[in-house]
């Protein structure tokens, strides 16, 4: 991880804190040439307004909700951004095994994302099994830690020149 990692680590926090999910937040953006070309947090698809119904009915969130990397995807598409040979930077939640797909199909080189402690279930198997596939389908991955003290104070921890 550079000076930039941390600086795009902290941007995907940014853009999490956009989703209005009151449990999960989830921000995702691609990095091309150290510019942002492509933006997306969890949230309901357009038009299904997000009422508080449904966002705290948690079975029906799950089913409505459009994860972080795939609404980055689906933003890059509706600019006509290629995604090719670009670097994902996620923060909230490692990324599942729906969305390792999308990355693989958009042409993602590098993904940055979170490792954290699950309490377990099916999601944790699930981004288990994204993590695998990852390498096998020729993803650099870089793991973090979200309470790593150096995303708030770079200058401490991040040797000078780089
Ligand atoms: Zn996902």
């Amino acid at each position: 991880m550079d000076k930039w990692d941390i600086r795009f680590i902290r941007m995907a926090r940014e853009v999490a804190s956009w989703s209005k999910d009151p449990s999960t937040q989830v921000g995702s953006i691609a990095v091309k040439n150290k510019k942002i070309i492509a933006t997306g947090y969890n949230g309901f698809p357009k038009n299904i307004k997000d009422r508080s119904k449904d966002l705290y009915d948690r079975e029906r969130k799950l089913k409505l909700t459009v994860h972080g990397e795939m609404n980055m995807i689906y933003n890059a598409v509706e600019h006509g951004v290629k995604l090719e040979g670009s670097t994902v930077y996620i923060w909230g939640l490692p990324t599942c095994e729906d969305c390792w797909k999308g990355l693989v199909q958009t042409g993602v080189s590098r993904v940055v994302m979170p490792n954290i402690e699950f309490e377990g279930g099916k999601w944790k198997d699930g981004c288990n099994h994204a993590k695998k596939f990852m390498e096998i389908s020729d993803i650099n991955i870089t793991e973090y830690l979200m309470s790593w003290p150096g995303l708030d104070y770079e200058e401490n921890y991040i040797s000078r020149g780089k």
